[in-house]
């Protein structure tokens, strides 16, 4: 597949972003070409070919005679929010360099309430997963950190309760590049820091062929057995410092600290933060995207690949 190309696939700064934009047909124009690079696929008989228009939105199969639209499928099903308002929550989410709260989005797009800016965000963070994502390889740091976490939300509506500080267990994986710089991560909330929570998550984003470094903890002892190459790194004492030692976790995990602490003020509902997790792994394994246009680019792609969501869907506890 080639690479998408600035000011072809994508707008490059806000005032591109405008041109690209103007209307409602405009933003359909451009979520059917990203759904269907290769034109209109039916999704019942999987005819490739240009269908009816009933409209800009409405499509029919010329084979089958199945009524598509270019929006059912995706999170923008059923949306009452105009899909401009959408691309440029997209754009405004994907421009700030350490994202954006949802506060900060509904003043920014102007929207009516909290709720919809907070669904929004919630609904990008559903598609920053990519699926089919791959293993990391060669060389790789695996530890784990503990996140505070404070539950303004729900304090706020049960008033005179203060606000609850929780500590999280996140594992997580970081390639590293050699001689020096970082490669993908890769995080996942943990229960404990037990073997049966750490070596299921290592087998599932880390390919065996790989070799997993680690601190001193017994609990990566199996890797081994499973094949991977194990490398611990036993720290000694105070003098032993773990960015040292481990410096791929290490800065990944301060990292995403002050991304918690900064953007979301430390405020994240606990049964959310798999979803959080997920948006800093997006902006981490995107950071050396050169042009903030290519990332607006890549979370679109995604989106249009992430099946609807609904605001039940998403104030719903943990991930399935
Ligand atoms: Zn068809």
């Amino acid at each position: 597949m080639l690479a998408p190309v600035p000011g072809v696939d994508y707008p490059q700064t806000w005032n591109e972003f405008l041109d690209w934009f103007p209307t409602e047909e405009a933003c359909l124009a451009f979520i059917e070409r990203l759904r269907w690079p290769q034109g209109f696929t039916c999704p019942v008989c999987g005819a490739n070919e240009p269908p009816y228009r009933a409209s800009r939105l409405r499509l029919m199969c010329r084979r089958c005679r199945h009524q598509a639209s270019v929006t059912a499928g995706t999170i923008f099903e059923k949306t009452r929010t105009p899909l401009r308002v959408w691309l440029a929550g997209a754009w405004y989410a994907t421009n700030q360099k350490l994202g954006v709260s949802a506060l900060g989005l509904q003043r920014v797009l102007g929207l009516g309430s909290y709720q919809t800016a907070w669904t929004m965000l919630h609904r990008f963070r559903r598609a920053m997963v990519r699926p089919e994502r791959d293993q990391l390889h060669g060389l790789v740091e695996v530890d784990e950190t503990y996140l505070a976490i404070t539950d303004r939300q729900s304090s706020a509506t049960a008033k005179g309760r203060k606000s609850r500080t929780t500590k999280v267990l996140v594992v997580m994986a970081v390639e590293i590049h050699e001689p020096k710089g970082f490669g993908r991560i890769r995080l996942h909330r943990v229960s404990d820091e037990s073997a049966a929570n750490v070596i299921p998550f290592v087998q599932e984003v880390v390919d065996s062929a790989a070799t997993v470094r680690t601190a001193g903890s017994a609990a990566y002892l199996g890797l081994k057995a499973l094949g991977y190459g194990h490398e611990r790194k036993v720290m000694l004492g105070a003098g032993d410092a773990a960015h040292v030692s481990m410096p791929g976790v290490h800065r990944a995990a301060s990292l995403m600290k002050r991304w918690i602490l900064g953007t979301h003020q430390g405020s994240v509902q606990p049964d959310q933060l798999d979803f959080y997790l997920d948006e800093f792994a997006f902006r981490f394994n995107r950071r050396a995207s050169r042009s903030r246009g290519m990332l607006f680019y890549r979370l679109m792609e995604q989106v249009v690949q992430t099946p609807p969501v609904t605001y039940a869907d998403v104030a719903r506890k943990r991930r399935p």
